[in-house]
């Protein structure tokens, strides 16, 4: 088998570290195209739990599994469940958002409210810290961490994993961030940046600093074209 002499690159193991460190315990991922999904089920290892019946599928798992060793973290996939193959790649899309929905909106507080019910719209993006991560050549990389900070009803204030965050309160409200002085700024669809430039309207280009505070803002809002909103004066902080 040629996958054999595959080997992963720096940059797809500082990827697949970054990655493996940003998933919250218990969370899912489904790598997009491989018809495959695994859980994280301990600080070093994920497990293989579901997988299309197709032989590419094994192929990128192969992949999947050496590129993960060379990070020190183990793939178990002793007991996959095993299905056919969807009829269309837009079927199986759609099945997969539906699952990853209904998995994620089983999450919740500790107090037991669901993290889908909290008031996610004034989730605030918060950098957390620099994290190092260690590759296997004893070399290290710096990440930063972000989460998505929500105060339950029960005073606890939760930490939403940005993943999480994004397939709970859907795209408008994860591309965005909020300024020290309290203005948010949105990642414009090309729909609105169509608009803006239509009726002469001027949005800001972000990159990886925000242009009105030099504030650090989240890497998933770097490189895109932001419209800027005040936050009105009833609604609270
Ligand atoms: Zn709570």
């Amino acid at each position: 088998m040629k996958e054999d002499e595959w080997k992963p690159d720096a940059n797809l193991k500082v990827w697949a570290m970054e990655h493996f460190n940003q998933m919250a315990m218990h969370a899912i991922w489904r790598p997009d195209g491989t018809g495959l999904r695994y859980r994280k089920t301990a600080d070093n290892a994920l497990t293989l739990e579901h997988r299309v019946d197709h032989p590419d599928t094994l192929i990128h798992h192969t992949k999947i599994v050496k590129l993960y060793e060379s990070v020190n973290i183990e793939i178990e996939d002793d007991n996959p469940m095993v299905t056919p193959a969807a009829l269309s790649a837009e079927e199986a899309y759609r099945m997969e958002i539906q699952e990853r929905q209904a998995i994620a909106s089983a999450w919740s507080c500790s107090c037991g409210v669901k993290l889908s019910e909290l008031d996610l719209e004034s989730a605030v993006p918060t950098y957390l810290g620099d994290k190092e991560i260690l590759l296997d050549e004893g070399d290290t990389q710096t990440i930063e961490e972000w989460a998505f900070r929500v105060v339950c009803d029960c005073k606890e204030i939760i930490n939403m994993n940005p993943d999480d965050y994004n397939l709970l309160a859907g795209d408008s409200l994860f591309m965005r961030y909020k300024t020290s002085d309290n203005q948010w700024v949105h990642a414009m669809t090309r729909q609105e940046m169509l608009m803006y430039a239509d009726s002469g309207q001027k949005g800001i280009l972000v990159g990886s600093r925000c242009p009105l505070t030099q504030e650090r803002i989240p890497p998933w809002v770097w490189g895109t074209y932001c419209k800027v909103n005040m936050i009105s004066d009833g609604e609270e902080e």
